[in-house]
């Protein structure tokens, strides 16, 4: 298959709602990310290698290549 990963997700902020499409890199996980809403840091669940596969409706690149990352 040559479908290439999604690269943009939309993280959800658990505290506030608040919800911003953000551009992932492909090649690293991103562990933090302040909310624009209201300033909390979001942090990956426990098992969870990323923000994106915590908060995301897409999980990062290397999750969705089935690689996992970390
Ligand atoms: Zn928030």
């Amino acid at each position: 298959m040559t479908t290439r990963p999604a690269t943009h997700s939309t993280l959800t902020c658990p505290d506030c709602g608040h919800a911003e499409q953000l551009e992932m890199p492909t090649d690293a996980c991103q562990w933090f990310h302040t909310c624009a809403g209201c300033g909390t840091v979001l942090r990956p669940k426990p098992g969870d290698c990323c923000v994106f596969c915590s908060w995301g409706d897409v999980p990062c690149p290397p999750v969705q290549a089935g690689a996992g990352c970390g």
